[in-house]
């Protein structure tokens, strides 16, 4: 045996020992420092790594199109084996992820485990509405089970970390990504991001059956000037923390484990390379513990950005507090000369480095590298009856009716019904954005999901109606990624004609318009956010046959949709609602289940409204009529009212719900004290249903401007016909607190109003007063 050998045989003695002797039970909670356990066998790992190895673990490359045996031979698999990669992500099943493990556990000299990440953002193969859909369910149990569910998938499939939740609040639905989103309001996100880093990381992260979660995109990344993706963010601190921090906060707080910066500037600098956020607000104001990441060539496009070269902004990235560096290969391939140079210190690389293996400890890697990789779970685990009747479930907790005159829903199964629309019959499209991991050929479509809930006596017609789009370059845009709508290749007038037809001989009309699902998600900024022409012009059609319209809306975003409010009798948003979306359709239109979904962002009535958000300010000129007049020298437009078409928290339901006698059971308020306000909630209408209560609060006097309305509690309550239900809220000097001036979080003494009701526009209200004490 010569000396290499020897060496190599102590240095994996000392791993294995080190391995097992760690304490076994991670635990989910960065925050709090759980990570003590490991800090001694992660410090000795260290000592046995070479400055290559170290930066290694800090590379994280794309998998790509990797598929089992192929790993081996790649350039990943060599630098696997030379200890250069920490984790890879975009890769699925266990038998890949098997052999790529075995590669780093065979070959490389100091046996490190890999992470292996995925976007699972909506569920995994069992797909849940799109997160903007979820979020309108307002129910966090609900929210917090289909991450659990999703972590179950995924595990089961090899995965150990996926990057989710994202909590970007935006106010903008010109921004493509609003879709993946949990809409405007920071309360609500902040609940919202709490549910999922919960369900996806469990009470313990060792578990074979959770997943680490990553909270994105750390920060701002919801508000990028003109809506347009990856563009320029410029706001004040105070806004910051008061609007758009919190639920990433709330996220660590939570324990979220992992952290990935966003594209864009903050203050002029790159939030990949801001040190103020990574470090002095992540770490040092919230106690963040964990890693953070880049995104997908974050790194790299700090040169486009305009603030150095590969080695500066590596180095930039590193002291500013990133740890890990996704695909740009910035980090593996200039650290060790910024090490030589002085640019980096081994202090700054061997903290980075320490945090990557820390999170490999709490996931139970060193313990069993193959603990996700059980082909039995992968078998029985995934996209199973179970689930799938779950996400059935959520998609219909998720859809908002958002009008219903006459009552033309819900719609009798016995009734004749026309189809129409390019959205009618395209399983592929019903997933929604970000469903990577998902079959899309096994999802519902809505005319399928009709045709068996109708039953076999069902009269039911289908015509496509129109096409996505009159532009055919636009069109293809529109279905990239395996979403294709193949194109019909009659006339528009031909199209329409068919489907007057077919609605002539029906008692109702279904009509499956709005957005395909490549029109929302990454990097799919529109600036006419309405209906495309094309499919507005068939709704014209529909109508005009005097015969009652259902619009199905699917969308990934707020739409302009003031001219069909107005035409059409019936309009259920139902976003991109999942694996079972046309099952869950059906529920809803027949009545099966009463819709209760509300919106979390606000529906403008025009783009030049944007942006639109209920908790705005004042002004010094306020518009305080609501009839919509323009009044000279008031804050409002000549040619558009300032309200929006839809509000937050808006939603219908087939019942009816009546508010009355609201309550504070003290018109004060001291600092250690609370106050009950209660309310009382009938269902006044002819269905079982449920209803979201919603509090909202208005500071009237503060040494900062206030919002005029903010959420600060919501509960989901459910109610017979004729039933009455009391609703109380708890407030304590807590949920008055804000961040003044100076960034201290503070309530101040004055008076408040406070709001109960079904939207953000409700005007049942009361005061009290928070007093000195
Ligand atoms: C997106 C992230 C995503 C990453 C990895 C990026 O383009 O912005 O949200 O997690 O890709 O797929």
């Amino acid at each position: 045996m010569n000396k290499k050998s020897i060496n190599n045989i102590l240095i994996l003695f000392l791993v294995v020992f080190l391995v097992s002797a760690c304490d076994k039970k991670g635990s989910n909670n960065s925050k709090s420092d759980n990570a003590t356990p490991f800090n001694a066998k992660v410090d000795s790992i260290l000592k046995l790594m070479t400055v290559e190895e170290k930066i290694g673990q800090l590379n994280l490359p794309s998998a790509g199109q990797f598929t089992t045996g192929q790993a081996t031979n790649s350039d990943i698999g060599g630098k696997i084996e030379k200890g250069l990669v920490g984790g890879l992500f975009n890769i699925k099943s266990v038998a890949s992820i098997r052999d790529i493990q075995k590669i780093a556990m065979e070959k490389s000299r100091l046996k490190i485990p890999l992470i292996f990440g995925m976007d699972v953002i909506h569920g995994y193969e069992t797909t849940f509405p799109i997160p903007l859909g979820l979020s309108c369910s307002w129910d966090m149990e609900l929210i917090k089970k289909t991450a659990q569910m999703a972590a179950q998938e995924a595990s089961a499939d090899g995965i150990n970390w996926t990057f989710s939740p994202m909590v970007d609040i935006s106010r903008d639905p010109r921004w493509g990504r609003v879709s993946e989103g949990s809409g405007e309001d920071p309360y609500l996100g902040s609940q919202i991001a709490r549910a999922m880093v919960h369900g996806y990381q469990g009470d313990d992260l060792t578990k074979t059956n959770t997943l680490m979660a990553c909270v994105k995109h750390f920060a701002l990344y919801g508000a990028p000037e003109a809506g347009r993706d990856y563009n320029t963010v410029d706001m004040s601190r105070i806004r910051m923390y008061n609007e758009y921090l919190p639920p990433y906060k709330a996220a660590v707080d939570a324990g979220v484990s992992s952290v990935m910066a966003s594209f864009n500037e903050i203050d002029g600098i790159p939030a990949t390379g801001n040190k103020w956020l990574l470090t002095n607000v992540l770490r040092d104001e919230w106690g963040f513990k964990g890693f953070v990441v880049s995104d997908y060539t974050g790194v790299q496009e700090m040169i486009a950005h305009g603030v150095g070269d590969l080695q500066q902004v590596s180095a930039l990235s590193l002291n500013a507090g990133l740890d890990m560096d996704m695909v740009s290969e910035g980090f593996l391939t200039t650290l060790k000369k910024s090490l030589d140079e002085g640019k980096i210190t081994m202090i700054t690389l061997n903290a980075a480095v320490k945090r990557i293996l820390l999170a490999k400890y709490q996931l139970g890697l060193f313990d069993d590298p193959f603990k996700y990789c059980d082909d039995n779970r992968a078998k029985t685990e995934i996209f199973t009856k179970e689930n799938r009747a779950f996400a059935r479930e959520v998609a219909s907790q998720s859809m908002v009716l958002l009008k219903n005159d006459n009552q033309v829903l819900p719609i009798k199964k016995s009734a004749k019904i026309a189809i129409v629309g390019p959205l009618a019959n395209t399983k592929e499209n019903m997933p929604g954005t970000w469903s990577v991991a998902t079959p899309k050929d096994k999802s519902i479509s809505l005319l399928d999901g009709i045709k068996e809930i109708a039953g076999e006596n069902a009269s039911i017609l289908y015509a496509k109606g129109s096409n996505l789009s009159y532009d055919e370059n636009f069109e293809k845009i529109a279905t990239m990624f395996g979403k294709e709508i193949p194109r019909d290749g009659r006339t528009d007038e031909q199209l329409r004609q068919e489907a007057i037809n077919i609605a002539s001989k029906s008692d109702v009309i279904i009509a499956a318009l709005g957005e395909s699902s490549e029109m929302s998600g990454e990097s799919s900024s529109r600036t006419n956010i309405s209906i495309p022409q094309a499919q507005k012009d068939l709704l014209q059609a529909l109508l005009s046959t005097g015969k009652p319209v259902v619009l199905v809306l699917f969308n990934g975003r707020p739409l302009v949709l003031t001219e069909e409010s107005k035409s059409v009798p019936a309009i259920l948003d139902v976003w991109f609602s999942g694996s079972e979306s046309g099952h869950a359709i059906a529920d809803v239109l027949f009545g099966d289940v009463n819709p209760s979904g509300k919106l979390t962002a606000t529906f403008p009535r025009s783009v030049g409204q944007i942006p639109i958000y209920y908790n705005h300010k004042n002004t010094g000129r306020p518009l305080n009529n609501k009839d919509g007049k323009f009044v000279k020298f008031l804050s409002n437009y000549i040619d558009e009212r300032n309200e929006p078409l839809y509000p937050f928290g808006f939603g219908l339901s087939y019942t009816t719900f009546d508010y009355s006698h609201l309550k504070l059971s003290s018109q004060t308020l001291n600092k250690n004290g609370s106050i009950d306000v209660s309310v009382e909630v009938t269902n006044s209408g002819n269905y079982e249903g449920k209803e979201v209560v919603q509090l909202y609060l208005r500071d009237l006097v503060g040494s900062v401007t206030r919002p005029v309305k903010e959420l600060k509690g919501f509960q989901k309550i459910e109610l017979k016909q004729g039933e009455t239900k009391t609703v109380t809220f708890k407030l304590t000097i807590e949920d008055l607190k804000f961040y003044n001036s100076n960034l201290d979080f503070v309530a101040e003494p004055g008076k408040f109003e406070v709001f109960v009701g079904t939207n953000s526009d409700t005007n049942i209200k009361s005061d009290f007063e928070l007093v000195k004490d």
